[in-house]
C-alpha cells in the first residue's frame, strides 16, 4: 500500500533523513523505531506532505512524493502528529465531527462515531466535554479517533505513549490495537517504547541518524541482542 525507498530530507542546509526505505502492505502495521532524532517524526512528515523530500514515496502505485498535506489526506492518508493537536476548546462530538469534515455520509459518520465510542468508552463519558478538559490519554484517544473518523486507508501516529503513564499508556494501545482488529486499516507508528509498539506492529523498521538500518518482523527483532538492548530495557 505505502512503498519508501531512498527518502531524504533537509531542514534547512542540515540533512536529517538519508535514505529511509520502509513499506506498508494493505492492513499492516509496520513501527518505526529509534533513539531521539533518528528522524522518525520527519518521516511521517514526509509522507504527510509536511516536509520536503527526496526519494520515492508510493500510495496505492501513485507517487505521492510532493504533495500538498491536504491532498494527501484526500487520498485517505491520516496523521495523528506528536503532541496530539486535538482542538481544546472544542468538546469530543466536535472533534471527531471535525475529523470527519471532508465526508458527505451523514448516516455512516453517526455508524463511526458509535463504533468509537464502544471502543474507547472513555471519550463516550466524556462525549460533551471540552478536550482541554480531558486527562492526556483520554486526548490521546481522541486525536486517534478523530484521525479515523476520516476514514483513512492508512494511519500515520506519531509517539501515541509520549508523556503518558504507563498504564495509561497501554490502554490506549490497546484501544488502537482494537480499532485495527475490528476496521483493518493500515498503520505506520512511530515509537520510542518499542514494548509498546511490539503490541500492535507486524514488522518495524529500525532507525539510526535519518538511515533505515535494520527491519524486521517483530518477533525477529525481539529476539535481537541489540534491540533488546537498545529498546527493550535490556
Ligand atoms: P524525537 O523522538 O525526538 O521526535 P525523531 O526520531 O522523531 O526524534 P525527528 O523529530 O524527525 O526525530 O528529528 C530528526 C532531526 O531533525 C533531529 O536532529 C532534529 O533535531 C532535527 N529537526 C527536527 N525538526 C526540525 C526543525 N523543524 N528544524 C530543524 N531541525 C529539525
Amino acid at each position: 500500500m505505502l512503498e519508501i525507498t531512498d527518502l531524504t530530507a533537509h531542514y534547512g542546509p542540515v540533512q536529517v533523513l538519508h535514505g529511509v526505505s520502509l513499506s506498508v502492505p494493505e492492513q499492516g502495521a509496520v513501527g518505526i523505531l529509534g533513539a531521539n532524532g533518528a528522524g522518525k517524526t520527519t518521516t511521517l512528515r514526509a509522507i504527510s506532505g509536511a516536509v520536503r523530500t527526496g526519494g520515492q514515496i508510493r500510495f496505492e502505485g501513485q507517487d505521492i512524493r510532493g504533495r500538498k498535506p491536504n491532498e494527501v489526506a484526500a487520498l485517505g492518508i491520516a496523521h495523528v502528529p506528536e503532541g496530539r493537536g486535538t482542538l481544546g476548546n472544542l468538546t469530543v462530538k466536535e472533534n471527531l465531527h471535525v475529523g470527519a469534515y471532508l465526508r458527505k455520509d451523514r448516516k455512516r459518520i453517526q455508524q463511526d462515531i458509535d463504533h468509537l465510542l464502544e471502543l474507547f468508552p472513555n471519550l463516550q463519558e466524556r462525549y460533551t466535554a471540552n478536550a482541554s478538559a480531558l486527562s492526556g490519554g483520554e486526548q490521546q484517544m481522541l486525536a486517534v479517533g478523530r484521525a479515523y473518523m476520516a476514514r483513512p486507508k492508512l494511519l500515520l501516529l506519531d509517539e501515541a505513549s509520549l508523556g503518558l503513564a504507563p498504564s495509561t499508556a497501554k490502554t490506549v494501545y490497546d484501544a488502537i490495537r482494537v480499532l485495527r482488529e475490528e476496521t483493518g486499516v493500515a498503520m505506520l507508528l512511530v515509537e520510542q517504547n518499542a514494548n509498546l509498539a511490539f503490541t500492535i506492529v507486524d514488522t518495524a523498521t529500525v532507525l539510526e541518524t535519518g538511515r533505515s538500518v535494520l527491519s524486521g518482523t517483530s518477533a525477529e527483532l525481539k529476539g535481537r541482542d541489540e534491540i533488546r538492548k537498545a529498546y527493550l530495557g535490556g
